[in-house]
């Protein structure tokens, strides 16, 4: 699954690589991730200009010239690949965008993924993204902010999953995060000493900055179809049930935390 370091690379790689380039034409093949006609969708990005990407928790923003935003979502996981010009597209892809220079993108959805067009007055309204909270990258994402989100009760685990409060984390680097910071994922927030949080904000800031580094998950490419460098060894626990913990010996298990699973070392990472 892409999460925010994978993320916040193809929005690095694309505002890099798309800077000023005009849209010639769009070829989609599954109309449903568009949040419009497929022909109304191909004329209205017609001529229009890549300014900048960015994005915000798991979405790519790209902004368009005259007034307008292309928006992605990978969803599960997504082949978003670049396409030099003369070179040959991917065969499979829900949706691919060409410039006038011959280059071009393509996306293949690995399950759902959404391509939207949408208008910088219709943006501040967009149900999906209007409500995404700053991620643990961003440097707005201090302490004393940390602190204040996790005040209610709740979860840990579903706290952090919460996109409208932590931007751009998912089920994978959730676990050794909570490993990490020895907190038990169905802890609740409130009940969390000051030294823990302190901790966990530390963790989880590291965590994703090293992911980021290594270029994210390896099972995983970028836009120029490169493997990324954060392979399985780096986990500490996740995936790796039945092996022992690193820190304690004790064998690692899987549990069902709500509707995801988790991967904890009971000794560590005690109720
Ligand atoms: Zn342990």
């Amino acid at each position: 699954m892409a999460e925010l370091p994978e993320i916040t690379i193809f929005s690095r790689q694309m505002d890099e690589e798309l800077n000023l380039k005009e849209f010639a034409e769009v070829d989609i093949v599954q109309e449903k991730i568009l949040n419009m006609d497929k022909t109304e969708f191909a004329e209205l990005i017609k001529g229009k200009k890549v300014i900048g990407v960015y994005n915000k928790g798991k979405w790519i923003f790209t902004e368009l010239s005259d007034d307008y935003y292309l928006l992605l979502n990978l969803g599960m996981g997504t082949d978003l690949f670049y396409h030099q010009k003369g070179q040959k597209w991917p065969e499979e892809y829900q949706i691919r965008f060409s410039f006038i220079d011959g280059t071009g993108f393509s996306c293949r959805f690995w399950w759902i993924g959404r391509s939207e067009l949408v208008s910088n007055k219709e943006l501040i309204q967009h149900k999906a993204t209007k409500d995404i909270a700053i991620s643990p990258l961003d440097p707005d994402f201090t302490l004393d902010h940390f602190k204040n989100l996790i005040k209610g009760r709740s979860q840990i685990k579903n706290l952090i999953l919460n996109q409208r409060k932590i931007g751009g984390i998912g089920n994978v680097y959730i676990h050794d995060i909570l490993f990490k910071a020895k907190i038990h994922p169905q802890k609740q927030a409130n009940e969390l000493e000051s030294t823990q949080i302190e901790d966990l904000y530390e963790i989880m800031i590291e965590n994703l900055s090293n992911a980021l580094d290594k270029g994210g998950l390896y099972y995983e490419k970028d836009f120029h179809g490169k493997e990324y460098g954060f392979t399985r060894d780096y986990f500490s626990v996740a995936y790796n049930e039945e092996k022992p913990c690193p820190l304690c010996g004790t064998i690692i298990e899987k549990i069902k935390t709500g509707n995801t699973s988790s991967y904890i070392c009971p000794q560590c990472q005690q109720l």
